[in-house]
């Protein structure tokens, strides 16, 4: 419950934070500022009393695909991808815990002394507790990306909606930055946006989310607030689902 009195529009939620947002302004890196951003994002959501599972990408420090340009495997680029996002999760750890906010870090590759391992059912009891549960690591496999990463983990913890937090306001029917008339979708059916080919996830995330009916909203993260507004339930962002 919110100060209003409302009740969240969904009881769990998975929100996927890209590695870009840990970095600020900058595109590379970790920015103290940026991160403790993300936490009062995160924290509000919690505080409204919706379940939050986050999970982070890894960008700002190893994007397997650019590293593997250098002549290194694909899959050991993308583990130390992968690891990146271990960090991430780390630092949003700490800061959620200065908010006094109770956390638990899940790694899909085991390391125990940082991170407990991802177990569904005990990742699920923690939500159901009131921690907020960050999962690093993505899917623990080279060649996915933490988007399917966040649709695969959504569609296992039961989540009722997969909130994808971006640098732009939703999703268009063409792209904001080179075109001034872009139009902005306030809700799309998964069909429309395939057809369209708005690229709103890669294909695997996309096809999991249609294949579970999971609804994934994109929002601007940029803005304070906006994390809330979209878990209360305010018309911010886009819609993919299923539209009748
Ligand atoms: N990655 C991977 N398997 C996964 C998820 C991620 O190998 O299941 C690696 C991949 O190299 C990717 C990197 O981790 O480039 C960081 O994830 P991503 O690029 O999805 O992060 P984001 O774009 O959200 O910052």
């Amino acid at each position: 419950m919110n100060d209003n009195g409302r009740p969240p529009r969904w009881r769990r939620i998975l929100l996927k934070l890209s590695g870009e947002a840990f970095a600020g302004s900058n595109s590379v890196g970790l920015d103290t500022d940026a991160i403790n951003f993300l936490a009062q994002e995160v924290a509000d959501v919690h505080r409204a009393g919706c379940q939050v599972a986050v999970v982070v990408g890894g960008g700002n420090i190893v994007r397997g695909s650019s590293f593997s340009k250098t002549g290194i495997d694909h899959a050991t680029a993308d583990q130390m991808g992968m690891l990146a996002t271990v960090i991430n999760a780390i630092a949003l750890q700490g800061a959620l815990e200065r908010l006094e906010i109770e956390t638990r870090v899940q790694s899909a590759i085991a390391m125990h002394m940082v991170a407990e391992p991802f177990i569904r059912r005990r990742a699920v009891r923690h939500l159901e507790k009131g921690r907020v549960v960050i999962l690093g690591a993505g899917t623990g496999n080279p060649h996915f990306t933490t988007d399917t990463a966040a649709a695969l983990r959504a569609v296992e913890l039961h989540c009722d909606a997969l909130l994808k937090a971006t640098n732009v306001d939703g999703v268009y029917d063409s792209d904001p930055k080179s075109n001034p008339n872009a139009v902005k979708y306030s809700a799309i059916s998964y069909q429309d946006a395939l057809d369209q080919r708005l690229g709103v996830m890669d294909l695997t995330a996309f096809t999991m989310s249609m294949n579970h009916n999971l609804p994934v909203v994109v929002f601007n993260a940029r803005e304070r607030g906006n994390a809330l507004r979209v878990v209360m339930g305010e018309p911010i962002g886009t819609v993919v689902g299923a539209i009748s």
